[in-house]
C-alpha cells in the first residue's frame, strides 16, 4: 500500500493476516475503528454477543499498539460519521478496508470514499461464485459442494470422492443416544481484565442488552479461538456426525464445533479449520463420515451462503413468498411463557449463550415461523440480534431462503418443515411437554403436528406442483379429521398470536 495510507478495519475483520489488515505496516498504516453508537442502539443485542464483538475487536487493537502501530478508535453517531470525522482530521490520508461483509455496509464505505481490497476471508471469492453460478438454471449447494471438493482437491482420490461417496449423511443424522452418554466438555473461557473492562464499559454506556451476561463460554481472542479448534479437533470431531442431527438434552454443545463466531469475526480461517481437520482425519482415526460430514459445513454451506449472499440483490433479504404475515411470538423473547418444552429449551439455551446448534435455530425456531407463518424480516432480525455468530452475510441466506423458505425454491428443493413426529424422534424435549407429538387435533395436540399439517393446506395449490411436495398434499387429502384439524389450527395460532401457547 503506498503511504500516506490508514487501514480501516471493520470488527468483522479481526485477522491480522488477511485482508486490508494482512498488507499494514506499523511505520506506515494507522489502524482506524470506527464504533457506530448508532448500530449498538439500534437494537437490543444479545449480551454475549455485543461483548464478543466489541472485546474481540479491543483485543486485536491493543495486540496492533503492543506490536508498534497508532490505533485511532472512534465512538461516532454511525460508522460513516465516524470515517467522515477521521477524514476532516486527516484530509490528505487514504482510506483503506478489505470488501465489507454486508450490502450496507458496502453501500456505506463506497459513499464514504474508503478504497476496498478484495474479500480474502472465504475459500471462494466472490467472481468465482459467481463463475460457478453463471448459466446454470438452479443453485443447489450440492452441486456447489461437489464443484468445491473437486476445485480444493479435498478428501478426493483422484477425480473420486474419498470413501466412494460425497456425502455420508445417511450414516449421520442418529437420534440422541438412550441413557447416558460421554458428551465433550465444553471449553470454559476465564475472561481478562479486556473483558472485564469491556464487559462494564457496555453497563456503564447502558447499552441495550438481554439475555445471559458474559459467562465463559465464548474466546474473545484468536489464541482461545485455536482453542477451540485444537479441542475440536482433538476431542469432538470423531463423533460429529453420528449426532449431528440430534437434540438431546443433557448437552448443550452435541459434538458440534462452536466454530462459527471465529470463523466469522476474523479470528480463525476457514482454510486453518480445514487444514486441522483433515491432518486429524489423516491419522485414520476419524470416520470418513464425520470428517466429510464436517467439511462440508465448512467448504459447502459455508462457502454457499456467502456466495449467494452476493450473487443475490440486496432486497433478497424483504422476500416473504409464503405470505408470512404472524408478528414474531411472544416465547422468543420470553421462553418461560411457553407450554411447547421445545420451544422453551431452545429458547433458553439461545438466551443463556447466545447459541444453538443448526437443527433446533432449523427445525424448532425456524419450523415454528414457518409453518405458523410468522413474517420473515422478524425472525431474521430477532436472530441477528440474539445470535453470537451472527452476520448479514449467513443470517439473511439462511433465514430467507433455508430457515422459512421465502424465496420461492430459489435456495431449497422443499421448505423445511415438520410436525412433532421429527422433533420427538430427533430430540428429548416430547417427554416433558403438556403436548402430544402424535396428536393433531384436541387440547393437547402438539402445535408443531397440527400447524405442520395446516401449512401443507393453506399452501396445497403452491405445493402440489412441487414433486418434493406433492406426497404431502396428497396425505393431506388422506386425513378424516382435516376439517378439525383446521378448527385447532385456528386455536393455535390465536393462542400464539397472544403469547399463551
Ligand atoms: C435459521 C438459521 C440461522 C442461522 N444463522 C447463522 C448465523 O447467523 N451465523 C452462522 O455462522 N451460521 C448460521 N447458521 C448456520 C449454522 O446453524 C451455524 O453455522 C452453526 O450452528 C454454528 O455452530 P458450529 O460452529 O458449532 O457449527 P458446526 O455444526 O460445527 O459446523 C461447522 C461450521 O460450518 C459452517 N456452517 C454450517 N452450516 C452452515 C450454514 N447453513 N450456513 C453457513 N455456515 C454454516 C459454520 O461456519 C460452522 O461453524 C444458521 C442456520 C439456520 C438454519
Amino acid at each position: 500500500m503506498s503511504a500516506p495510507t490508514t487501514v480501516l478495519v471493520s470488527y468483522d475483520q479481526l485477522d491480522r493476516r488477511r485482508g486490508a489488515l494482512g498488507h499494514a505496516r506499523p511505520d506506515d498504516h494507522p489502524i482506524l475503528l470506527v464504533e457506530s453508537e448508532g448500530m449498538l442502539r439500534s437494537r437490543t443485542w444479545h449480551a454475549q454477543r455485543l461483548h464478543l464483538v466489541l472485546s474481540a475487536a479491543e483485543h486485536l487493537a491493543r495486540e496492533l499498539e503492543d506490536d508498534g502501530f497508532v490505533v485511532r478508535r472512534i465512538r461516532a453517531a454511525s460508522t460513516a460519521d465516524g470515517v467522515r470525522q477521521y477524514r476532516n482530521e486527516n484530509p490528505d490520508r487514504r482510506i483503506v478496508a478489505a470488501e465489507p461483509s454486508s450490502h450496507g455496509l458496502m453501500r456505506t464505505w463506497t459513499d464514504v470514499g474508503v478504497d476496498l481490497l478484495p474479500d480474502d476471508r472465504f475459500l471462494t471469492s466472490r467472481a468465482d461464485f459467481t463463475g460457478w453460478a453463471e448459466g446454470r438454471k438452479t443453485l443447489r449447494m450440492d452441486a456447489f459442494y461437489r464443484w468445491q471438493r473437486q476445485r480444493l482437491g479435498i478428501l478426493m482420490d483422484s477425480s473420486d470422492p474419498e470413501g466412494g461417496s460425497w456425502s455420508f449423511d445417511a450414516e449421520n443424522r442418529l437420534p440422541p443416544p438412550k441413557g447416558s452418554h460421554p458428551w465433550p466438555t465444553p471449553v470454559h473461557f476465564a475472561p481478562d481484565e479486556t473483558d472485564v473492562r469491556v464487559w462494564a464499559d457496555i453497563v456503564a454506556r447502558d447499552l441495550p442488552v438481554t439475555g445471559s451476561p458474559p459467562s465463559g463460554h465464548w474466546a474473545t481472542t484468536r489464541a482461545g479461538a485455536l482453542e477451540q479448534l485444537r479441542h475440536f479437533v482433538d476431542d469432538v470431531l470423531p463423533e460429529f456426525g453420528p449426532y449431528e442431527d440430534a437434540m438431546p438434552l443433557d448437552t448443550w454443545t452435541v459434538n458440534h464445533s462452536l466454530l462459527s463466531p471465529y470463523l466469522n469475526l476474523g479470528l480463525l480461517h476457514a482454510s486453518e479449520v480445514v487444514d486441522a481437520v483433515l491432518a486429524r482425519h489423516a491419522r485414520g482415526d476419524v470416520p470418513i463420515s464425520s470428517t466429510e460430514g464436517f467439511i462440508r459445513q465448512v467448504i459447502g454451506w459455508r462457502e454457499y451462503v456467502n456466495g449467494m449472499y452476493w450473487l443475490l440483490p440486496d432486497d433478497y433479504r424483504d422476500r416473504n413468498g409464503l405470505d408470512a404475515a404472524r408478528p414474531l411470538p411472544r416465547a422468543l423473547e420470553e421462553p418461560g411463557s411457553t407450554r411447547m418444552e421445545c420451544v422453551r429449551s431452545v429458547v433458553a439455551d439461545v438466551h443463556e449463550r447466545g447459541w444453538t446448534h443448526h437443527i433446533p435455530r432449523l427445525m424448532v425456531l425456524a419450523n415454528l415461523s414457518l409453518i405458523a407463518g410468522v413474517r420473515p424480516s422478524e425472525l431474521l432480525d430477532w436472530m441477528r440480534r440474539m445470535f453470537v455468530d451472527a452476520a448479514d452475510w449467513v443470517m439473511v441466506p439462511n433465514v430467507i431462503g433455508m430457515g422459512v423458505a421465502a424465496d420461492d425454491g430459489l435456495m431449497m428443493t422443499k421448505p423445511y418443515a415438520a410436525g412433532g413426529a421429527y422433533l420427538s424422534r430427533m430430540g428429548r424435549y416430547c417427554k416433558g411437554c403438556a403436548f402430544d407429538p402424535k396428536k393433531r387435533v384436541g387440547d393437547d395436540a402438539c402445535p408443531f403436528t397440527t400447524l405442520y399439517w395446516d401449512f401443507i393446506d393453506r399452501h396445497r395449490d403452491t405445493f402440489a406442483s412441487n414433486p418434493r411436495m406433492a406426497q404431502q398434499v396428497r396425505g393431506l387429502d388422506r386425513l378424516a379429521d382435516l376439517d378439525d384439524l383446521r378448527v385447532r389450527a385456528r386455536e393455535v395460532l390465536a393462542l400464539l398470536d397472544s403469547g399463551e401457547l
